[in-house]
């Protein structure tokens, strides 16, 4: 079983006098500053000099640029998004690290399991995940609840690395009633994260997408299919169901003949093909297949992302929702 932290194990007296920076203050990075800030640790913000660096001088924090603010830290939490994090930590981040005794903080384990960021040995290098998007991790503690984190180490140069993850996983309130702080690594965090995304939350989008064209075909109104698909909030719901009450026993909350047709039929389309595509998902993603097709894709300018996301927001369904939308008086 995994090893669940307990409050008592994270002490953040480790951070006293310490300096935090917070990299990036976009959804993580706001929230997780704000929450620092709240349990009474120095924060400071770097950020590229734009809407998001005059967000966090209008929310009060010393706002530097980003190798400023890594120069002053003796805590870096590096929250940009993966995919730019490389590169702003080549230049502005790590000729600051060279003296070391910093702690690295990471929230996705993706640069680190693939080498695209590699500290000096002289820093701590620490994963803070939450399981939770920016605006949960601002909203939940101003209501005293907390959140899932997954923590891990893969540099521990001080001795204390985990010791100061768990204090910034305080600090940022996972440990706060219904939080849950979970023992991994950067190395489960990726798989897990990228498993989702390659597997069923693709998935589901596509099979919603399909589900639109056939009921529309099948004589039914756009709109009637869209509010019945997902466009009435009730697969929110559904899946806040899931996570109070389980991934079956939630069907109690629906009638007997949909528990009954969900039963019967759901299973049919999980078959062979199912299990070999999430085999091959695993594979892809434990031996950088997808890593480095990733990487080769945003080298060329992305061509292939944005084009399908073309296709995708173009397609019928996404011209019939904001038919909806509008209709609904929704932005
Ligand atoms: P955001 O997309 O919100 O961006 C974070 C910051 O990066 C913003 O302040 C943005 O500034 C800055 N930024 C974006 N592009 C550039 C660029 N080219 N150069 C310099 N700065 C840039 O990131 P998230 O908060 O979503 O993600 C941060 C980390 O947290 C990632 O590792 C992510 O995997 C992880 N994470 C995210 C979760 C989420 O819910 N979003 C959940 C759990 C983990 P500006 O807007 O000014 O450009």
């Amino acid at each position: 079983m995994a090893r669940f932290f307990a409050a008592a194990e994270a002490d953040p007296a480790l951070l006293k006098g310490k300096t935090i920076a917070v990299i990036g203050y976009g959804n993580q990075g706001r929230a997780q500053a704000i929450n620092l800030r709240r349990f009474d640790h120095q924060v400071i913000v770097g950020n590229q000099e734009d809407q998001s660096w005059r967000q966090a001088r209008e929310d009060g924090f010393e706002t530097l640029a980003m190798d400023a603010a890594a120069a002053r830290a003796d805590v870096v939490m590096l929250l940009l998004p993966d995919e730019v994090a490389p590169a702003a930590y080549r230049e502005l981040i790590a000729p600051h690290l060279l003296r070391g005794g910093k702690t690295l903080v990471f929230a996705s384990g993706y640069n680190i399991t693939y080498k695209f960021i590699a500290p000096p040995r002289e820093s701590d290098v620490v994963l803070v995940a939450p399981r939770m998007i920016g605006q949960g991790v601002l909203d939940l503690p101003t209501r005293g609840e907390g959140f899932p984190v997954l923590v891990g180490v893969s540099q521990d140069f001080s001795g204390h690395a985990l010791a100061t993850a768990l204090a910034i996983t305080k600090g940022i309130g996972a440990f706060l009633p219904h939080g849950a702080v979970v023992e991994s690594s950067f190395e489960e965090e990726t798989l897990v994260d990228l498993f989702s995304e390659h597997t069923w939350a693709g998935a589901m989008l596509f099979l919603l997408d399909r589900a639109f064209k056939l009921l529309v075909e099948a004589g039914v109104s756009k709109e009637v299919a869209l509010l019945e698909l997902y466009a009435s909030g009730e697969l929110g719901e559904i899946g806040r169901a899931m996570a109070t009450l389980g991934v079956w026993n939630q069907l109690k909350l629906h009638s007997h003949t949909s528990q009954f047709g969900q039963l019967t039929h759901g299973g049919e389309f999980i078959g062979a093909d199912a299990d070999a595509l999430m085999r091959r998902a695993i594979d892809e993603i434990r031996d950088g297949t997808f890593a480095k097709r990733w990487a080769a894709e945003q080298a060329a300018g992305s061509p292939l992302y944005h084009r399908l996301l073309k296709e995708r927001r173009s397609s019928p369904i996404a011209t019939a929702e904001q038919e909806l939308f509008t209709r609904l008086g929704r932005p």
